[in-house]
């Protein structure tokens, strides 16, 4: 039988132990491992931050998952020794067939000089869950949703921080008082989709929140409560809501796996440079943004060869790069974006205007993945 080692039980690590589950039940045996010991999906971390939900409410335990031929362990990874595709965790060792890296991205906090003191982010749990404390107390004063480095996860996520941030403030009754500014190094919220961006920005406009493209938060200046940009501009702040650099996890760099930060794979098989071990998701360099819909996708690719690979059969098509996204744009409202990042010469991204169908679409999006990937 062979033997499948999934590292990362997130979005393509789930997706990928749910498709050879479902394809080939017991004919393999599938180890997916993961240091936390619940999911929660990237979005819930806004719902969390907003206090629009509880974190018990939107945890997923991997306790749940009761799949043919998958056994979930809660393990630390340590090291990955891609050539003899073995991995050590906190419990031991787990030689593999079939590797494959699905560890995500990982946060860099002193990247970004201040960040860690003046600063919070709002792109993991403890950290939104801390934002939720944080926001009721902030009546007013400017706010600032600023991102610390490129390429960073689900690009629509700061800009609709920006605009659930007016909500939450309208709500309070202290919008009046206070100040949002929003600052992204990309010159329009969504680069491959004008129409998405436009839309955006005149969201921003309606709601007046000032709007800083093309400039990255370089540092934090906690003595002066100042947010310091890539261009040396200065912002100061009562809070501080950013998106941290991003980087591989270290024990995928103490690996030797990665080139320029992430891990390099086949745009087509997602196959690292070493035989039978693949990347799929945020850890890898594919030329597609980081957002669970694409590690969902690699996934597919790579269930569907190791499928070819056991029983014979065609190998599946290229990765085809494409995915849709989800846009709060606020007052309930929810847009779509359709990316397509490599069928064609350049990235394509087709706006979908918000609406009722959205909404029920987005609801759909979460609980469909909980059914399937924990049986909820
Ligand atoms: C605020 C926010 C909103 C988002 N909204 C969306 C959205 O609407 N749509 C969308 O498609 N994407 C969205 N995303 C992006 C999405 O969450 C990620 O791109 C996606 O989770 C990537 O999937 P992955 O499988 O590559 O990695 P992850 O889902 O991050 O999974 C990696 C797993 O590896 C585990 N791990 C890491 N290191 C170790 C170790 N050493 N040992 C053991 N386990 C380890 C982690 O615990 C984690 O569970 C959002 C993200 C954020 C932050």
């Amino acid at each position: 039988m062979k033997r499948a080692v999934i590292l990362g039980a997130g979005f393509g690590g789930l997706e990928l132990a749910t498709t050879l589950s479902e394809t080939l039940g017991d004919e393999i045996d599938v180890a997916l491992i993961d240091e936390n010991d619940a999911f929660v999906f990237g979005y819930s971390k806004l719902d969390v931050m907003f206090g629009r939900t509880t974190l018990d409410a939107v945890r997923l335990p991997y306790g749940d998952i009761a799949k043919p031929g998958v056994r979930f362990l809660q393990e630390t990874i340590t090291a990955i020794d891609p050539q003899a595709r073995r991995v050590t965790t906190d419990a031991g060792v787990h030689e593999a067939d079939v590797l494959i890296v699905a560890l995500g991205a990982d946060y860099d906090l002193d990247a970004t000089p201040g960040l860690a003191e003046a600063g919070n982010e709002f792109y993991s749990v403890p950290g939104a869950e801390r934002l939720a404390e944080l926001l009721p107390d902030f009546t007013q004063g400017r706010a600032i949703v600023g991102v610390c480095g490129t390429p960073f996860k689900c690009p629509p996520a700061p800009s609709e921080a920006a605009l659930l941030l007016h909500d939450y403030l309208s709500a309070q009754g202290v919008r009046e008082a206070c100040e949002i500014s929003f600052v992204i190094p990309f010159g329009t919220p969504v680069p491959p989709s004008p129409d998405t961006s436009e839309a955006l920005v005149a969201a921003f406009a309606e709601r007046g929140i000032e709007f800083v493209p093309g400039r990255r938060v370089a540092s934090l200046d906690a003595g002066r409560n100042v947010a310091v940009l890539d261009d040396g501009h200065e912002m100061p702040f009562d809070l501080f809501l950013g998106v941290p650099k991003h980087r591989a996890p270290d024990v995928v760099i103490a690996s030797g796996m990665t080139e320029d930060g992430y891990v390099p794979v086949s745009s087509t098989t997602l196959e690292t440079r070493y035989p039978g071990v693949y990347a799929i998701g945020d850890v890898a360099t594919v030329g597609v943004p980081k957002a669970g819909v694409f590690a969902e996708g690699a996934a597919r690719v790579v269930a569907a060869s190791l499928v070819a690979t056991l029983r014979g059969g065609e190998p599946p098509g290229a990765y085809g790069g494409r995915g849709s996204c989800y846009v709060e744009f606020g007052g309930g409202r929810v847009g779509r974006v359709d990316v397509d990042f490599l069928s064609g010469p350049k990235p394509t991204g087709i706006f979908r205007e918000p609406s009722a169908t959205l909404v029920a679409e987005k609801e759909h999006f979460g609980s469909s993945r909980r059914a399937r990937w924990f049986g909820r």
